[in-house]
């Protein structure tokens, strides 16, 4: 049976939004990236964007309860078919879903692991430009694309993230080795059954290749 939930973890860079997005087209399943719905209401400076973008431009985890309010509000809008793409991010978020997704009867049934080894992060991230409105992301040199070129997909303005600085990068993947990586471990134990690893260091095509044969 084709999956319904899936959580795709993996580092800074690693291609969960590019995944994210060939699997909701192919298999129309909703991607929920948490960096983008924050990024949405930071462009549109609602109190939840501006209290969200003082932790998101030093590179560091926005708090739980801010986070875990935006899922909990995604999932009661639009029910519990998704691919998470940057939630959980923390063992508490995961244990939070967890508890929520038993309680409507609907639990996970696939984490995905992108793997990419830490050299390349910085590479990748430095050749990236991503649009705030529809959280597309193009790479600057396979894409030809340049800051202000508009988005391929909604046409705004692409843009370099303001997360996206040598600073914030360091930070970010303390953060991704100190708090997510113990993600990976809470669900080797809790639910050994549905993690799944993938090299995401070979191209996009081929990791969504391997993706596929774990969604149908
Ligand atoms: P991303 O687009 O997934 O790289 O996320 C960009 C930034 O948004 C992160 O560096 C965090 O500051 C924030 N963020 C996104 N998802 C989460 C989450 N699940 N928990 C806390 N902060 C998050």
């Amino acid at each position: 049976m084709q999956k319904q939930r899936i959580v795709l973890l993996g580092p800074p860079a690693s291609g969960k939004g590019t995944q994210a997005d060939l699997i909701a087209s192919a298999y129309g399943i909703p991607h929920v990236s948490t960096g983008a719905l924050l990024r949405s209401e930071s462009s549109r400076r609602t109190d939840i964007g501006l209290e969200a973008d003082s932790w998101i431009s030093k590179g560091l985890l926005v708090p739980d309860e801010l986070v875990i309010r935006i899922v909990t509000t995604w999932i009661e809008k639009n029910g519990s078919t998704f691919l998470f793409d940057g939630f959980p991010r923390s063992v508490s978020q995961a244990e939070y879903l967890d508890d929520f997704l038993d309680s409507l009867k609907a639990p996970l049934d696939l984490i995905i692991v992108l793997e990419l080894a830490d050299k390349e992060i910085p590479r990748r991230i430095n050749d990236r430009l991503s649009c705030l409105q529809c959280g597309a992301t193009c790479s600057g040199k396979l894409d030809a694309q340049v800051e202000g070129a508009p988005c391929p997909r909604c046409r705004k303005p692409l843009v370099r993230r303001n997360d996206d600085t040598d600073e914030a990068i360091e930070r970010r993947l303390e953060i991704y080795r100190e708090l997510t990586m113990p993600v990976v471990d809470y669900y080797n134990r809790t639910s050994s059954e549905l993690v799944r690893r993938i090299d995401a260091e070979v191209g996009s095509q081929s990791v969504f290749t391997s993706i596929s044969k774990l969604i149908s």
